[in-house]
C-alpha cells in the first residue's frame, strides 16, 4: 500500500457514495513511523497528518512544520488535561474531546489565545468500558455543555470495537452528528475507511495502509 493507492481508493469510495472526493480529508496517521517514511509522504505534497500522543508529536513535528508550513496536524489519541496547553501549541484539530473537565480546560485556553483548534467529540459507540469517549446516551448533553462554553465543535469521532462490523457504529455516529447539527465525521481507519466514507465520513484516519506496519 502507499499514499497513491489510498488516495485512489478514497476517490473511488467517495464517487460510489455520490460524494465529491474533495469533501473527505485523508489524515495520514504517522505515529511510531520511521521519519524517512513520513518525509516521503511530505515530499508527495500530502499535508494532513495525525498523531496519537502529544509527547511524540512534540518531538518530531515542530521541525517538519517549519519546513512545510501548510501542514495540518490532528491529535487522534487521548488528551490529558495537563497536556492541553502543549496540544494547542502543536495541533490544528483535536479528535478526542471526551469529558467536561477537558472541555473546560480547552475553553479557558481558547479564551486566552483567541483561537481554538477544530474539535471532534469522541463517542464510545460500543460503550466499551476500557475505551475513551462519551457514552452515546450522554452525547447530546455533552454537546450542549460544550456549546455553552463557546467551544467550536467540528464534529464527532469514533473507533468501533475491533470485533464488531464497523458499519453500524458509523451510521450511529452519523445519526448522532445530524441530530446535533454537527457537520464533521471522523471515522474510518486502514481496514474500514471505505465503509466509513459510504456512511458519510468527512475525515478518515489512515496509518498503516499508507506507511506500512508501525515500529513498536
Ligand atoms: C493509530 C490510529 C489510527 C490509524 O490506524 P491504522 O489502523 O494504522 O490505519 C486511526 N485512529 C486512531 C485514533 C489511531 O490511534
Amino acid at each position: 500500500m502507499s499514499l497513491t493507492d489510498i488516495t485512489t481508493r478514497l476517490a473511488r469510495a467517495a464517487t460510489e457514495a455520490g460524494r465529491p472526493p474533495g469533501d473527505i480529508t485523508l489524515i495520514a496517521v504517522s505515529k511510531l513511523q520511521p521519519p524517512a517514511r513520513v518525509e516521503a509522504v511530505l515530499k508527495t505534497g500530502h499535508r494532513a497528518f495525525g498523531e496519537n500522543r502529544v509527547q511524540e508529536a512534540a518531538g518530531k513535528w515542530p521541525e517538519w512544520r517549519a519546513q512545510y508550513p501548510e501542514v495540518s496536524l490532528h491529535l487522534v489519541g487521548p488528551l490529558q488535561t495537563n497536556k492541553a496547553r502543549q496540544a494547542l501549541d502543536l495541533f490544528d484539530a483535536v479528535h478526542s474531546l471526551d469529558r467536561p473537565r477537558l472541555a473546560r480546560r480547552l475553553a479557558d485556553l481558547a479564551q486566552e489565545r483567541g483561537a481554538c483548534p477544530a474539535l471532534f467529540v469522541q463517542v464510545n459507540t460500543g460503550a466499551e468500558p476500557q475505551k475513551a469517549g462519551v457514552l452515546p446516551d450522554d452525547l447530546d448533553g455533552f454537546v450542549a455543555e460544550c456549546r455553552e462554553m463557546d467551544l467550536p465543535l467540528a464534529g464527532l469521532m469514533c473507533i468501533p470495537p475491533v470485533d464488531d462490523e464497523p458499519a453500524g457504529h458509523f451510521s450511529m455516529l452519523r445519526d448522532m452528528a445530524a441530530r446535533n447539527g454537527l457537520p464533521g465525521l471522523s471515522m474510518g481507519m486502514s481496514d474500514d475507511f471505505e465503509t466509513a466514507i459510504a456512511h458519510g465520513a468527512t475525515h478518515v484516519r489512515v496509518g498503516s495502509a499508507i506507511f506500512g506496519a508501525r515500529d513498536y
